[in-house]
């Protein structure tokens, strides 16, 4: 088993929980890296006695050198910083629990260096799946899904079998705190309704993308790089107990589900304890107090994002990545109370139609695509003045 891991977002939700796990099994932390909050990393630094913790922010991570003076971890920022605490020698395992496209250059360094991959930073593979899969081949680097969809599907896969036994995979989705909503209902909805959602505590990007649905648009393009399979083969399926974590039908009808309590220390501990099963950190689920396990098509009339995101995922090149991009973009603004929630698909929609698609990209062409979805959203919200 690995023992020693480097975690890339350690102060967010999938990060507090990644070292809940690493406690629990009594793991080794070379590093950890977050984007600003000093005051839990000095927290972190301190229980975990990395060798280095990174702030992405410069101006936290001067605060955070001054309060771990007294101790012997390094401190390093920026982009520079993350790349190290990625590239860390001692780390056999790395933790991508960032937000965002800041995560692809880190995770690609990890992978140069033949680590595994604990992949909890889907954006990565929505802007670039191409590029990481192939070079997670050429340096040997495994990558496993912490995503607790992609945990399920991977599972549901551990024998391996050859690609066309495969009939088609269901990625589940709890639907969010509006399904069964209409677009109208859900047009003026607040920051404070759509971060509550049902089943799942996770932090605010991630929780708006799963309130539009984009969270599994974005997984189903995750879903596509990390089992090679082509579009029809994977199919959303709304389960709104977040009971079955998704599913992998074979080609005899025979299907194969993976179950389990919501709760993400199950998936963070299978990507770190791979291939062996270890007593669990996540409680176990009482089938007798369950209610009832529901299933529903999708409504993609009502939910545009992950429509588009569906279409998105049929198109090769930057288009994925613009997306991806113009999602992070408009779902900022919305938390920043700048856009409503019906304007988040508006942003995205502008910048995919508006912006060209360049095939077989490169990491600058990637990188680009990125900025230039970035400053299309931002243009656009400031035209249509906002709210
Ligand atoms: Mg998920």
């Amino acid at each position: 088993m690995n023992s020693t891991i480097s975690i890339l977002g350690s102060t967010g939700s999938i990060g507090r929980q990644s070292l809940e796990v690493t406690n629990a099994l009594g793991l080794k932390v070379a590093a950890l890296a977050a984007n600003r909050n000093a005051e839990l990393l000095e927290k972190q630094a301190r229980e975990f006695s990395p060798r280095l913790a990174v702030l992405y922010d410069e101006a936290a991570a001067r605060d955070l050198k001054i309060r771990l003076a007294d101790t012997s971890v390094k401190v390093l920022s920026g982009m520079d910083g993350l790349i190290e605490a990625a590239s860390v020698e001692q780390a056999d395992t790395v933790i991508t629990a960032m937000v965002g496209t800041v995560g692809l250059r880190p995770t690609l360094a990890a992978i140069e260096r033949g680590k595994r991959i604990a992949l909890a930073n889907k954006e990565t593979l929505v802007c670039a799946g191409g590029l990481v899969m192939k070079k997670a081949a050429e340096c040997s680097a495994e990558i496993l899904p912490v995503d607790s969809e992609h945990s399920a599907i991977f599972q549901c896969l551990a024998e391996k079998p050859p690609r066309d036994r495969i009939k088609r995979i269901y990625l589940t989705a709890s639907g969010g705190p509006f399904r069964g909503k209409s677009i109208e209902e859900m047009a003026d909805m607040t920051k404070e309704d759509a971060l509550r959602h049902p089943n799942w505590n996770m932090g605010p990007k991630i929780t708006v993308d799963s309130a539009t649905m984009m969270n599994k648009g974005l997984e189903f393009i995750e879903a596509m790089h990390l089992f090679s399979l082509p579009t029809d083969k994977i199919q959303v399926l709304i389960h709104p107990q977040s009971i079955i974590h998704s599913m992998v039908e074979y080609s005899d009808n025979s299907v194969i589900a993976q179950l389990g309590m919501p709760d993400m220390k199950l998936p963070i501990q299978y990507a770190l304890t791979y291939p062996e099963r270890l007593p669990g950190v996540a409680p176990e689920l009482d089938f007798t107090n369950l209610i009832g396990l529901t299933f529903e098509k999708p409504d993609l009339t009502a939910f545009k994002c992950l429509a588009l995101a569906l279409e998105t995922a049929e198109v090769s090149g930057t288009a994925p990545a613009v997306m991806n991009a113009a999602n992070e973009a408009a779902v900022e603004l919305f938390l920043l109370d700048k856009i409503s929630f019906g304007g988040i698909y508006d942003c995205i929609e502008h910048a995919v139609n508006g912006i060209k698609n360049i095939e077989n990209p490169d990491l600058t062409a990637i990188l680009n695509a990125d900025f230039e979805a970035r400053q299309c959203v931002k243009d656009y919200a400031l035209r249509a003045g906002g709210k």
